[in-house]
């Protein structure tokens, strides 16, 4: 206890920072790697040879005897193959530990067994990766030794993307270009990129490892699949921002140790809403690093729970009846000189480069409401969107008092001529204070939100990567900005054409602001009105990729071509009928090995016991009626039972990828509730003794 830390050393000590390239490159080298980082191009051979030999060496300073190229396949996380760097030995049989700048920027893998949604025949298995230079290079270390980590993209023999880096750092390079030509328009000359920016808060639960091995669906499902409530939930909101626990703080500890170590500036940390549900947040950075960084956050926090005896569960809903696990995906775009584009000042009214982007914002959003919703789906979010806890599925804006109102006076008149103010906030205690308050409150439900220089996407799951999120934002703003720079570039009068063009996009788009309650059914019944997209599922989503607007947009910027398009939506179908089958098949499993024995073991002890008190002539009433209770439910269990095995067994029987992944959710997911609802009602009725698994109360109260 008390050691102390020294962060700044501690910080970035496993990657091979910039500040570590220019130690140990040659001033030339150097000089280009940066150029490259900063512009794009390749390096040199011989160059890529000299970075390679350094990085190599760093590495193996620090105990590393493998390197990877990392990567980020359409499954959600991350994949690596590890090298050695030894060589063959030489005639006296000595080895050396090499590297070459060829193995630094390409690798080969034979990765047929990762999904591409038909992209890739098995027999044309080669996919590439390939080095992304301007994510820095990390050593991880665990059980298997010390590894190099190579953040790389991911793509086949022909191109295409197989990964979510690459899209990714596609629509990043169009939003730049985009955002340029409008700032161009504002007389801007020194800027040479648009960095989109961004910081996701991660949200998790922990239970304790003992038990979390006694729950299959935890295991096989990364949430409970059945269970009763407990007693007590999060009603006393007693929870949220709690004083942290010693076992979660020393856990929280080894994370934040752990992700310092590896350049992650973890910042923010909190006890969450529902009882074991806690928030990481990092300081935001630029996109693609950003997602690299989320990815070894989750590795992280799953790794280094083990080690406390611990479970991280990062799924979406791990439990009923209690908030489920989001990802805030708070985004920005700022000039390589450090302006940022989305900052409107004390008076935003003033300021019209803000209010074109604004309104070129809105307008992407209100466009591609749809495209942002599917990019926020996965297979557990269905449990959140529109579930009163997360924002709902209906994509819409929130702008606050300050801006609404701007945005008011410039639809209806035209002109707006002043900013609502913050004002002192008055305590009332002459001690304290009077701080200056935000012009504009928060709005918790809304998914899409302006908080101050930042636009919130708040719909992201806890387990998905940001990238997709991500690439879909830069995407349709570049296409906003593109639209927008093609007219005000051919205008006579530059000042009156984009005036017009705030009003016009502000007024064509303006239903895609709301301000008000979102989780309420009179937002939901006023979205209809509008004619805003609520697509509730994750399947109903897929179809949002490729339509033809989608396929305009992501071709236009070379971000996805239709091929990829049509595979990425082929991959969702896959993903969901997977996962719902597993889902129920750990149900059948466990109903079948655990619930029906444990329960007909304790109705055969309490028939035993009617039975002797029969005999000797005492009053068994109570426990007849129990034993019929029990035996009631037993019989719907047993019979939801056999309703989802034939079910499943008819949904897998489907061939095309997405009736299959209609019928595991219109069928199969039906018969899991039916089949959830008799379980969770005989753990209520049985002896707590009898139960096979740690219970909602086990799990969440006490970890
Ligand atoms: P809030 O409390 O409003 O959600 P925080 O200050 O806690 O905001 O920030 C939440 C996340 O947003 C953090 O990861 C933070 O680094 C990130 N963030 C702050 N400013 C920006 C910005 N300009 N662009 C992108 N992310 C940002
Ligand atoms: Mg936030």
């Amino acid at each position: 206890m008390g050691e102390m830390l020294n962060v700044e050393e501690l910080f970035g000590s496993k990657v091979f920072t910039v500040e570590k390239m220019k130690e140990r490159l040659p001033k030339t080298v150097f000089k280009e790697v940066k150029k490259v980082m900063e512009c794009g191009g390749e390096l040199t051979k011989e160059s890529a040879d000299v970075v390679a030999k350094a990085m190599k060496d760093w590495a193996i300073e620090n105990g590393a005897t493998h390197y990877t190229h990392w990567f980020q396949p359409l499954t959600g996380i991350t994949a690596e193959k590890q090298d050695a760097f030894v060589t063959h030995p030489d005639e006296e049989g000595r080895m050396l530990m090499e590297f070459s700048g060829k193995e630094l920027i390409k690798g080969e893998t034979d990765a047929s067994s990762f999904p591409s949604g038909g992209l890739r025949a098995t027999f044309e298995a080669r996919g590439y990766t390939v080095w992304d230079i301007t994510s820095p290079v990390f050593l991880k270390e665990d059980a298997t030794g010390v590894v190099l980590c190579i953040p790389t993209a991911f793509c086949s023999f022909t191109g295409e993307a197989l990964d979510k880096k690459t899209p990714l750092l596609r629509s990043m390079e169009a939003v730049s270009t985009q955002a340029l030509r409008i700032l161009r328009l504002f007389g801007n000359t020194d800027a040479k990129r648009v960095i989109a920016s961004v910081g996701p808060e991660q949200e998790y639960f922990i239970v304790d490892r003992e038990k979390y091995l006694k729950r299959p669906d935890l295991i096989f499902a990364g949430r409970t699949l059945f269970g009763a409530p407990a007693p007590k939930g999060q009603e006393m909101d007693d929870h949220y921002f709690g004083a942290i626990r010693e076992r979660i703080g020393s856990y929280m500890k080894d994370i934040n140790i752990e992700l310092w170590k590896l350049g992650v500036t973890a910042k923010t940390q909190h006890n969450e809403v529902a009882p074991a549900q806690h928030e990481l947040a990092p300081i935001y950075e630029t996109a693609n690093i950003a997602v690299d960084h989320n990815q070894l956050i989750m590795e992280i926090m799953k790794k280094v729970a083990g080690r406390h005896g611990l479970t991280c569960l990062l799924h979406e809903k791990p439990f009923a009846g209690v908030n489920g696990s989001g990802k805030h995906d708070n985004w920005s775009l700022s000039t390589d000189t450090g302006m940022n584009l989305l900052d409107p000042g004390n008076t935003p009214n003033e300021n019209i480069q803000f209010l074109l982007v604004l309104a070129c914002i809105m307008k992407a959003v209100d466009t591609h409401a749809d495209l942002l919703r599917q990019s926020a789906a996965d297979v557990g979010n269905d449990h959140r969107l529109g579930a009163d806890e997360a924002p709902p599925a209906i994509i819409s804006i929130f702008l606050g008092d300050q801006l609404d109102d701007v945005v008011k006076q410039l639809v209806e008149t035209g002109c707006a001529d002043h900013s609502i103010q913050g004002e002192k906030l008055l305590t009332g205690v002459s001690t304290l204070t009077d701080i200056e308050k935000d012009a504009t409150d928060r709005n918790r439900t809304s998914p899409f939100a302006f908080t101050g220089n930042k636009f919130e996407f708040r719909s992201v799951g806890s387990s998905d990567s940001i990238a997709s999120p991500n690439t879909t934002l830069n995407a349709i703003v570049a296409e906003a900005f593109c639209e927008a720079a093609d007219e005000l570039e051919k205008a006579d009068n530059l000042e009156m054409a984009i005036h017009d063009m705030i009003k016009r996009y502000m007024t064509e788009h303006q239903r895609i602001i709301f301000n008000g309650d979102g989780y309420s059914q009179g937002w939901v019944d006023e979205a209809a009105r509008r004619g805003l997209p609520n697509i509730k599922s994750m399947i109903d989503a897929s179809s949002a990729l490729t339509t033809e607007k989608s396929v305009a947009l992501f071709e236009k910027f070379g971000i996805y071509s239709r091929t990829e398009l049509q595979s990425r939506e082929e991959i969702t179908y896959e993903i969901y009928s997977k996962s719902i089958n597993i889902e129920a098949l750990t149900m059948i499993d466990m109903v079948r090995k655990l619930y029906l024995p444990a329960v007909m073991s304790y109705t055969g002890e309490l028939a035993k016991s009617i039975k002797a008190l029969n005999e000797i002539g005492m009053d068994s009433s109570v426990q007849t009626k129990v034993l019929s209770n029990i035996s009631a439910e037993l019989a719907k269990a047993n019979a939801a039972l056999e309703a989802l095995e034939a079910a499943v067994a008819k949904a897998k029987l489907i061939k095309n990828g997405k009736d299959k992944a209609y019928a595991f959710k219109d069928e199969v997911k039906v018969a899991m509730d039916n089949l959830r609802k008799p379980v969770d009602a005989l753990e209520t009725m049985v002896d707590n003794k009898a139960w096979p698994v740690p219970t909602y109360a086990d799990l969440l109260f006490e970890v």
